[in-house]
């Protein structure tokens, strides 16, 4: 029918046109032209719940964003060399959420240029031009935070195509990795004696970069005292600590506001984006003061939108209305609420291995058999299509993409949360899965 056609040439117009090197959405996907809290709605008439859009954390379409950017839109919107106190209130709210030292902030437009200049701020401040970071990572796509991002499922020969200044070390998976359950306590000296080798091959690192909460893992804690071991071995050969929260950081886990409060840790350098924006291109690195010194005759910054009027006033809008709805609070709520209604069906179902993560940061890791963990790949991915059939939008992550990500946006409520958890329970059934 007409409609289908249309459709069909919009899709084949996308990809005439629009760059991706790599699809990670469905053979046909919904048109969806609009959102509501965490609802989609597809041209088609239908509604689905959004379960992967950590970039909207006040849910689609908030009118009280809507009308802050509206009114600024109206009044200015320029770069950000000229004076304005939107600028100088939302960076001061940031740092106000940072622990000390963590004072002074840049503001850029995302996630990769946050790494990116993160990394700089490592390198120009230790004068080291080598980096530690974790396999299975993704951090951007820009130079510096592509090289060291070596997630697998993102670029097949990330591992292979690493320039020399990039170190890894194993991802501290406790369910998959090489050590698992107690033995992941082995992990941190591990990588500190990467990092020492490194010292005493002459090449000391002059930063260590990691997510504080394993997101791209599928939301996986890092093994206790993780952080603090590695941060110590850094440190102790003049390199710094970047923390990567641009998916795990700002009130998703529920408990913490940022992953490293998780691991009792303070990183040198932080870098935020995705929730700062609800959906806005918003990024920022906050380092301390002396950090940010250092960086003034090593290198340029400047971003011409970063901290713009309307940027900065979707920031404090955000922020503010985190704060006004609770939306931390919720995440541990309803995350806490979800979580054990997966684990439920974990009881009820073999091919669920794990059940991830904390607050609305969950992972449910598909496994085809529970003491050898073969993963799940293909049964995730035909789950995904039944629950988008069933009208809920949810996508793998992982290195071998069997585990559903699960980070809704923070103003979920649980007869969605229960909605979900039914669908599943409705989806595996309907696949034939068992216990
Ligand atoms: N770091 C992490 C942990 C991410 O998940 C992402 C995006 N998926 C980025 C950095 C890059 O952010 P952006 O897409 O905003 O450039």
């Amino acid at each position: 029918d007409t409609g289908r056609t249309r459709e069909r040439d919009l899709l084949d117009r996308r990809d005439a046109a629009f760059a991706t090197v790599q699809e990670h959405y469905y053979a046909n996907p919904p048109r969806i032209e609009r959102g509501w809290r965490h609802h989609l709605l597809s041209t088609d008439g239908r509604s689905y719940l959004d379960i992967v859009n950590n970039v909207t954390p006040l849910g689609h379409a908030h009118p009280r964003v809507e009308q802050a950017v509206s009114r600024q839109l109206r009044r200015l919107n320029t770069n950000s060399r000229f004076h304005y106190a939107s600028v100088v209130e939302f960076t001061e709210r940031l740092a106000a959420l940072l622990p000390d030292p963590l004072d002074t902030v840049f503001l850029v437009n995302s996630g990769s240029e946050a790494v990116d200049l993160g990394l700089r701020l490592a390198i120009g401040a230790s004068g080291r031009p080598d980096v530690v970071a974790l396999r299975e990572a993704y951090h951007g796509w820009t130079y510096a935070s592509d090289a060291v991002s070596t997630s697998l499922q993102d670029n097949p020969n990330a591992l292979a195509t690493r320039p020399s200044w990039v170190h890894t070390v194993d991802s501290p998976n406790s369910y998959r990795g090489r050590h698992r359950g107690p033995e992941a306590v082995r992990y941190a000296p591990e990588a500190v004696a990467v990092i020492d080798e490194l010292a005493a091959a002459g090449r000391p690192a002059g930063a260590f970069i990691g997510e504080t909460f394993y997101g791209n893992a599928g939301g996986v804690a890092l093994p206790d005292g993780y952080l603090a071991q590695v941060y110590e071995a850094v440190r102790r050969h003049d390199g710094l600590a970047v923390a990567d929260e641009v998916q795990v950081g700002y009130g998703r886990l529920g408990h913490w506001f940022w992953g490293f409060e998780q691991q009792q840790v303070v990183p040198d350098i932080v870098c935020v984006a995705k929730a700062m924006g609800n959906g806005h291109p918003l990024g920022a690195v906050i380092t301390s003061r002396a950090v940010a010194d250092r960086y003034r005759d090593q290198g340029y910054f400047f971003s011409s939108t970063g901290g713009s009027p309307v940027s900065s006033i979707v920031g404090l809008t955000v922020l503010d209305t985190l704060r006004d709805e609770d939306l931390q609070g919720n995440a541990a709520r309803v995350g806490g609420h979800l979580k054990r209604r997966l684990e439920a069906l974990a009881d009820r179902y073999g091919i669920i291995g794990a059940v991830h993560g904390s607050g609305l940061y969950l992972g449910l890791e598909l496994v085809r058999d529970r003491a050898d963990l073969e993963p799940a790949t293909e049964e995730t991915a035909e789950l995904c299509d039944r629950m988008l059939d069933l009208g809920v939008i949810v996508q793998p992550t992982g290195d071998h993409l069997n585990i559903l990500k699960i980070k809704p946006p923070l103003c979920i409520d649980t007869a969605a949360a229960d909605f979900f958890a039914d669908m599943l329970d409705l989806a595996l059934t309907q696949l034939g899965h068992s216990r």
